[in-house]
């Protein structure tokens, strides 16, 4: 379908938003029969081959599973992606005390079995061009790109969309999956949570000698916190892992500035070389550290999903599993509804169990990112204690295991 006549075409469902939460959720409304329209602000050429944009994006086994349902999985090439088999937490000096987080059987370094892989990493710019693979395949969708939504008003029955140019679009439900800053959700009059955490993350790939050993590490060091994750083997010589560094802005500024040479060893000396001399060998991208949570995820024939609905903090690595989980409540509640796509009692339900889903995980993910960015002594010497301790609690690391493990979760 051509531009003129998807403008002329009424849909079942509009989706503002073609980045990862809304063409999944374009795939999961068109498997059940409903007509949907994708608005994408951005060309279509840069949705089907996106640019690497520095996240490697943790996926729990539920999102791989839906990711596999929706034969997205089979469109990502295997060697992109990189098994996880340990999670390790550090504070300060304390490398003797790690939290750790491993599946039950894992015991050999060198390989990591699908099933017993705590999660894989994916790069982001991969997953996007796989699921807009799928998409432009589908029947029932239709991508309307190089379009920005400026405004929607609602009617008895309908919703009407105003793109830029004048051009408008009909609908009975508008979905709002244009990101963290989401312009439909302060059209839509939803405020929301906004955590400024006061600093940026810069990320990039780095090559090391010693092996990543499928090892995600998270560091809370004074003054700075330090992630490197693993990268799948890429035929270079040695391994690469992805550093996300957070620090206040100036300093993030002045090393993504920094000659190759001066960047390498400001962040050898950094990481204290624990995986030897570290190369920059990809773009260095850089992102404020805000986090989101709107005050509602529905209005009259709207609904909220993705990073628009919460946008996460990265350190605990959920907020594309939590926009799959969304996108999928989101169409289960609309298929128990009423018929109507816009159905307020199914967006009501929806709103609800989303709100469930996530709440809990976005206060604890803000506490752990506050208390552990706090320099001052007792909060250095708590959370060394919190981490001996939660290390010892069985219990515990069983369910955090079970969280990122379990294809239903
Ligand atoms: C450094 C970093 C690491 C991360 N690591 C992980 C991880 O390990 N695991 C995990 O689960 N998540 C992770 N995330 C989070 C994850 O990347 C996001 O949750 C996810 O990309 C959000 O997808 P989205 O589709 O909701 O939003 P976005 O990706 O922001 O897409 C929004 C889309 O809407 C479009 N748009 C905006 N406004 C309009 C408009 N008015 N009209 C039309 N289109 C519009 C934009 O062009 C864009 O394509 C990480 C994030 C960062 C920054």
């Amino acid at each position: 379908m051509d531009q003129a006549q998807a403008l002329g075409t009424s849909y079942d469902v509009i989706v503002a938003g073609g980045g990862p939460a809304g063409l999944a959720s374009a795939l999961s409304f068109a498997r059940e029969g409903w007509k949907v329209c994708v608005v994408e602000r951005a060309p279509e050429e840069v949705l089907a081959h996106p640019s690497f944009d520095g996240r490697e994006i943790a996926l729990t086994h539920h999102t791989v599973q839906w990711l596999k349902d929706y034969d997205v999985w089979g469109e990502i090439d295997p060697s992109a992606v990189c098994p996880l088999q340990t999670a390790r937490i550090e504070s300060g000096d304390a490398s003797e005390h790690p939290l750790l987080f491993q599946p039950p059987e894992q015991t050999d370094s060198t390989s990591v079995s699908e099933e017993l892989a705590l999660g894989f990493l994916v790069a982001n710019h991969i997953i996007r061009g796989a699921l807009y693979r799928v998409v432009s395949r589908t029947k029932g969708i239709t991508l309307c790109c190089g379009r920005a939504l400026t405004g929607y008003r609602v009617g008895r029955d309908h919703v009407r969309v105003t793109l830029d140019h004048h051009k408008s679009l009909v609908g009975k439900l508008l979905v709002g999956a244009d990101g963290r800053f989401s312009r439909l959700r302060d059209m839509a009059g939803i405020g929301a949570i906004v955590h400024d955490f006061g600093r940026n993350i810069l990320v990039c790939r780095m090559r090391h000698l010693p092996p990543h050993d499928y090892t995600a590490l998270q560091w809370f060091d004074e003054n700075q916190t330090i992630a490197l994750l693993p990268v799948a083997p890429d035929g270079g010589i040695g391994d690469v892992s992805s550093l996300v560094l957070t620090l206040p802005p100036d300093d993030i500024a002045r090393l993504r500035a920094a000659p190759d040479d001066v960047f390498n060893a400001e962040i050898s000396k950094r990481t204290r070389e624990r995986l030897g001399t570290l190369r920059v060998v990809s773009e260095r991208i850089t992102y404020p550290l805000k986090a989101v949570y709107a005050h509602r995820f529905h209005t009259d024939r709207v609904a909220l999903i993705g990073d628009a609905a919460v946008g996460m903090h990265p350190i605990t690595a959920h907020g594309f599993n939590l926009g799959i989980k969304g996108q999928e409540t989101l169409v289960r509640e609309i298929e128990a509804g009423n018929g109507d796509p816009g159905d307020r009692r199914a967006l009501e339900r929806f709103s609800a169990r989303h709100r469930r889903d996530t709440f809990p995980l976005f206060a604890a993910t803000n506490a752990i990112a506050v208390a552990y960015t706090r320099d001052e002594k007792p909060f250095l010497l708590a959370r060394r204690a919190g981490l001996m301790l939660a290390d010892r609690l069985t219990p515990f690391k069983k369910a955090v295991t079970r969280l990122l493990m379990d294809p239903a979760g």
